[in-house]
């Protein structure tokens, strides 16, 4: 489980599209949400658009693995989806905040890898927000507030990427993707295989 939390407009969906185009292994976990749908978002790839009322039977359920509210609204993890992956032997990647990220910390630790994106400063991150121009202005002022309170838990985080450029950032990802598959607890199979190798099969 990969899991990417940063403010808003630190560049963190950007890097999951580019990390998810590249590597074939790696699958999103697509959250629900009851936040309302911004122009060009897409129901079951960017969230599920639900209400509150089918939220909270999701959460009576165990229906999510982890969930916040963040501005507001609900957000949360489905749990069937990341289950099924993970049990193929797939990895997942979460776009969560740091809320999310303590709650699967605390069930799967082992099973975690972490990083945060930060911005390369607080006017660039304010430059983003405003070109995205999907929220208005009250919310762009209100998710500026809101970042300085969610940059607070970066040291909770495995890595921290500042992502002066994308392209770069993305390269920072696959390597912390590259270096913690090959961890030694993470190769299954590994015991069968040096046992084969001293075998001289
Ligand atoms: P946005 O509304 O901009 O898509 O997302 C707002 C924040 O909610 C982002 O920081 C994002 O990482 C977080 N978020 C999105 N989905 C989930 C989720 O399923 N669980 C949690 N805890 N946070 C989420």
């Amino acid at each position: 489980m990969l899991v990417l939390s940063s403010p808003s407009g630190a560049g963190k969906t950007t890097i999951s599209r580019r990390l998810l185009e590249r590597d074939a292994n790696l699958q999103m976990s697509v959250s629900v949400t009851t936040r309302p749908m911004r122009p060009g978002e897409v129901e079951g790839v960017d969230y599920y658009f639900i209400d509150a009322a089918a939220f909270r039977r999701k959460v009576d359920e165990r229906a999510l693995l982890e969930y916040a509210t963040v501005f507001g609204h609900g957000y949360g993890t489905p749990r069937g989806p990341v289950e099924q992956a993970l049990g193929a032997g797939r990895d997942v990647l979460f776009d969560i905040d740091w809320q999310g990220t303590q709650q699967l910390a605390e069930s799967a630790r082992q099973d975690l890898v972490s990083v945060f994106v930060l911005p390369p400063s607080t006017r660039e991150l304010e430059r983003r927000l405003k070109a995205r121009a999907q929220d208005s202005d009250a919310e762009v002022a209100r998710r500026m507030a809101k970042a300085a309170d969610e940059m607070s838990h970066w040291a909770e985080y495995d890595y921290i990427i500042v992502n002066h450029d994308i392209e770069d950032s993305v390269r920072r990802v696959e390597a912390i993707l590259i270096a913690e598959r090959l961890k030694r607890e993470r190769q299954i199979g590994l015991h069968e295989f040096v046992r084969a190798l001293r075998e001289g099969q």
